[in-house]
């Protein structure tokens, strides 16, 4: 995740929920990518800080276990960018420029200027995050698909020109589908931190009440007493993720019918995600702000010795050998 604010509930359905039960079956590492939220946010960059401290509360507050994952921040490991800087040698421009979020999000977000080259540079940071740590997967929502495709290309072109004792240095790493349903904002679009249409994992129930009462429903029903569809509702799509199957019956019936109105629907909806919201909010709440550096500190440490290991290999491989590794952080 990027800090550009605290995250929200489109993060935890499609992200932050899955990581915390795959911890059950793998060897997790997950980080805060500080260095991708200046390749937008460069020209001020006093948010990245602070808004590390969210996200990591955030994952803590979810269920990420520092005990049993490894929770770092990428700028705490220098490797990332090393590899970054090797692999970009290997790297055609049009793999970059063809990368669809590009154009997609140069396109979106009209008040910053994303010409620069660390913007179009950002996928193939994204693949040395991936490889250094020779992963077999990588867990994503099927938006992050194309990101994962252009790593296992990064990978098999330095496979092709550098080996190790014959062998391959950087395995292909497969998506790991992860169940993301499009959570929709409360403008009825993607929920994103860009649109500002957000619901935060930190909102107080009040606020959570309040934005869903602003939210946009199914444009047919203009009067209540005008028919419905829940299937065509963001508001429905919440109940869908958050609700009871006995709420969402009630919804589906009630809505079609013009047996309830929105405003009922709506408060439905909110007591879903007050419930989602709670126990993870207390969890925030217990954590001290000393314990926060220690956690990042620890993890980053780890996740440096394991991305060195994977960059002796890589220097190796590309006989960049007269530097001594010893010599390195
Ligand atoms: P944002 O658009 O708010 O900046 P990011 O692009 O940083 O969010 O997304 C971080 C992670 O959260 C990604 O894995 C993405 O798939 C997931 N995610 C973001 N928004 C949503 C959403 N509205 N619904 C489902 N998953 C989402």
């Amino acid at each position: 995740m990027r800090p550009t604010g605290k995250l929200h509930l489109g993060n935890y359905m499609g992200a932050l929920a899955n990581w915390v039960r795959l911890q059950d079956q793998y060897d997790c590492y997950f980080f805060i990518a500080d260095w991708h939220a200046l390749t937008s946010d460069y020209a001020d960059p006093s948010q990245i800080t602070p808004n590390t401290r969210d996200v990591l509360l955030d994952y803590l507050a979810a269920g990420l276990d520092p005990a049993r994952s490894v929770l770092f921040l990428q700028s705490k490991v220098l490797q990332h960018a090393e590899l970054n800087l090797l692999l970009g040698m290997i790297t055609p421009l049009g793999w970059l420029e063809r990368v669809p979020t590009y154009k997609e999000q140069q396109e979106n977000l009209t008040g910053k200027d994303l010409s620069n080259y660390g913007f179009l540079g950002y996928p193939l940071l994204m693949a040395s995050d991936i490889l250094i740590y020779q992963p077999q997967f990588v867990p994503v929502g099927h938006d992050q698909t194309a990101h994962v495709e252009l790593t296992r290309e990064v990978a098999r072109r330095f496979n092709q020109f550098y080996k190790l004792n014959g062998r391959d240095v950087l395995p292909e790493p497969q998506v790991l589908l992860t169940p993301s349903p499009k959570l929709p904002g409360t403008d009825g679009r993607k929920m994103s931190k860009s649109y500002g249409n957000t619901i935060q994992i930190t909102d107080p129930e009040t606020v959570v009440r309040q934005k869903l009462k602003t939210m946009v429903t199914d444009p047919a029903r203009v009067r209540r007493t005008d028919k419905g569809d829940p299937d065509k509702c963001p508001v429905g799509d919440l109940h869908k993720v958050f609700s009871t199957p006995e709420t969402l019956a009630k919804v589906y019936d009630g809505c079609r019918s013009a047996g309830i109105g929105c405003i009922e629907c709506k408060s439905w909806a909110a007591d879903g995600l007050v419930q989602v919201l709670n126990p993870i909010q207390e969890r925030r709440a217990g954590f001290k702000e000393s314990e926060l550096v220690e956690i990042l500190e620890d993890g980053s440490n780890r996740a440096r010795q394991r991305a060195e290991q994977t960059m002796q290999e890589v220097r190796t491989a590309m006989q960049m050998t007269l530097t001594s590794p010893a010599g390195r952080e």
